[in-house]
């Protein structure tokens, strides 16, 4: 086995890319004006600074180091008791996260929050993933818990859990799934049956429940879907249910063990530290949350917040690797660059394919910063901007943008994690490098939160038909807003102008032949569905792209940072963005020949 000189094993050096993330909120959405706001006025640019800062140190001191600590160790459950503790450090670093009330950022004062907007938290989000991923699951999950209970929880429930959700004290989970459940949340069989002092009684068995338990807090608020008598079948008789592991006392602290326990934990390919229980309810007490049978309805409020979240888990990994791959290329000597003198080798970081690479991963995670931070300011406006027209527009952009912010940048997040295992070459693949892990961790979210094959199935059946496709159409016209300013531009903006022109007009195409099929044939329309989401993914980093290089190019003078990111949306825009035409013939290609071998003949012999 190769050793690792001590300077390559593991360099967990990832620095919040802070200047990037100022660029963003400046320039590509616009925080200063969210901070004019009635309700985000104290949200002003200066103190978002300080907050991202101050952030970025926490994590960096205190969950970097625990990020390889956690792959290794993993969580443990103990079979005899039921409980399962989480790696060394771990209890710790979160009892600072709680301390400094880092949870608390985005949501209403009233209940304990610091009433910041969406789009901050999704800034605080990005570090703490890139940091270390299998933690930033646990106030990625509750965070999701409370905006549920923010918007459909009773008062009561409001008051004995929302406090101690929002400053940290208490976790939260969000369960789903079922053996026969997954996809087809429908099909689940908990059932829920009422107690007469007005609770419920929760029976059944959720399978892969992050975090479900943990010794990180002295409760936990399971969120568990389930049947109540009589419900009717599929998703339309799914009621949500509080359930916590320790029963509330008068006073509201935790008492007595609830009947939920733990029964094991799943051995998986990443995200170690990340407990993923079987969670099993025998006749647990529970609170309907809202109504009965509209848990569905609830529940999509957490899981639209959470699949924003683990759209932004590919971007926060992948900007990880890419550091990683950076530093690693800079280091590296390896053959002799072109140019160089003979017998010298050089660092791989000038060898031309290496180059390409970074610039690729670099150029990407622009773009999955650039789509998800404006999903984040659409969110934000859609709650809180003045007029109801604006809100309705940015809720209606927040719902299309979403399964693509979901599904494209998980994709691209595992692209970028395995391009930067290839820059390692062979000590990428040696686990002490650290970059293997990386790529390990980001790709179960593909997987979770509805798997990326069912938001593009989101995207053409329920989002294609908003308001009968004039959502789409509206997001098509903004992409082609910037094309004035880019011809002001001019020269140096030339190939962006005319690589983004032709790439939206011909997703404007494919759109219009799914939006007619759809009426005719929805088969034809998601047999197209994933190469249709991927190809919105890569226009709309496009565009972003564009938006960027105009902010660059009017602030860039002799600041090579801004000139940089003029170059990496040219590239973007030369190189990357006219893959997305090439997916035009599997967009609608149809069904036809996906389905002519039966499920038989497609058998390998
Ligand atoms: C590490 C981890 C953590 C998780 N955390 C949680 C959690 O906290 N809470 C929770 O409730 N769940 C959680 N899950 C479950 C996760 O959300 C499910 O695994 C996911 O929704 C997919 O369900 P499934 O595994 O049953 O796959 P299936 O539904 O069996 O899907 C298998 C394949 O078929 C495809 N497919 C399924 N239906 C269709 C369709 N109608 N059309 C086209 N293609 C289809 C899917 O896209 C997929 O590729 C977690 C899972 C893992 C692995």
């Amino acid at each position: 086995m190769i050793r690792l000189s001590s300077a390559r094993a593991h360099p967990a050096g990832y620095s919040p890319p802070i200047a990037d993330i100022q660029f963003v909120l400046e320039h590509l959405v616009n925080l200063p004006g969210l901070s004019k706001l009635s309700s985000f006025g104290h949200a002003d640019p200066e103190t978002v600074q300080g907050v991202l800062g101050e952030f970025g140190r926490f994590v960096t001191e205190v969950l970097v180091p625990l990020d390889r600590i956690g792959d290794l160790a993993g969580s443990r459950f103990h079979p005899s008791t039921g409980q399962v503790t989480t790696p060394p450090g771990w209890c710790s670093a979160y009892g600072k996260y709680v301390e400094a009330g880092w949870g608390s950022v985005p949501f209403p004062a009233e209940h304990g929050g610091g009433g910041f907007p969406w789009l901050v938290a999704i800034a605080m989000q990005e570090m703490l993933t890139s940091a270390n991923m299998a933690f930033a699951l646990c106030p990625m999950l509750t965070q999701g818990a409370i905006d549920m209970l923010v918007h459909h929880g009773s008062p009561e429930q409001q008051e004995r859990y929302l406090r101690k959700m929002v400053s940290g004290e208490w976790t939260a989970t969000m369960n789903l799934t079922e053996s026969q459940a997954g996809s087809d949340v429908g099909a689940l069989t908990s059932k829920a049956v009422p107690a007469q002092d007005g609770s419920w009684q929760i029976t059944g068995q959720k399978i892969f429940i992050t975090y479900g338990e943990h010794d990180l807090t002295d409760n936990i608020v399971h969120l568990v879907l389930a049947r109540v008598p009589g419900a009717p079948a599929g998703s339309k008789g799914i009621s949500c249910f509080l359930v916590p592991k320790n029963v509330l006392n008068a006073d509201g602290s935790s008492g007595e063990r609830n009947a939920v326990r733990c029964l094991s934990l799943e051995h998986k390919l990443g995200i170690h530290a990340s407990p993923t229980c079987v969670l099993d309810f025998d006749g647990a007490v529970g609170y309907l949350v809202g109504e009965a049978n509209a848990g569905m309805r609830y529940m999509f409020t957490m899981m639209n917040n959470a699949r924003l979240s683990v759209g932004l888990q590919g971007l926060a990994v992948g900007e990880a690797s890419y550091q990683q791959a950076w530093r690693y290329a800079t280091e590296r000597l390896q053959g002799r660059p072109v140019g160089s003198p003979s017998g010298a080798s050089g660092a791989i970081v000038d060898h031309a394919d290496i180059r390409r690479t970074l610039l690729t991963m670099r150029s990407l995670n622009e773009a999955m910063r650039g789509l998800i931070y404006l999903n984040a300011y659409a969110i934000d406006l859609a709650h809180h901007a003045d007029s109801q027209e604006e809100r309705a527009e940015n809720q209606e952009l927040a719902e299309v943008l979403t399964p693509i912010s979901k599904a494209w940048c998980t994709e691209v997040g595992a692209e970028v994690a395995s391009l930067a295992l290839q820059v390692h070459g062979g000590v990428g693949y040696i686990e002490e490098t650290g970059i293997a892990q990386r790529s390990r961790d980001v790709r179960i979210a593909s997987i979770y939160e509805g798997t990326n094959g069912i938001q593009a199935i989101d995207l053409v059946s329920r989002k294609l038909g908003l308001r009968g496709g004039q959502a789409i159409e509206a997001l098509l016209c903004q992409l082609d807003s910037t094309d004035g300013q880019l011809a002001e531009a001019g020269q140096p903006l030339a190939s962006i102008r005319s690589n983004l022109t032709k790439a939206v007009a011909e997703l404007r195409e494919a759109t219009h032949w799914l939006v007619e099929q759809s009426r005719l044939d929805p088969s034809q329309t998601l047999a197209g569905a994933t190469p249709y989401l991927r190809q919105c993914g890569i226009v709309i980093g496009g565009w972003v792209l564009a938006r960027q290089a105009l902010a660059a190019v009017a602030g860039a003078g002799n600041d090579e940072r801004l000139a940089a990111k003029v170059t990496t949306a040219r590239f973007y825009c030369e190189q990357l963005l006219p893959h997305a035409a090439a997916l035009t013939p599997s967009v609608c290609g149809g069904a036809g020949v996906i389905f002519e071998l039966t499920a038989s003949q497609l058998a390998s012999s």
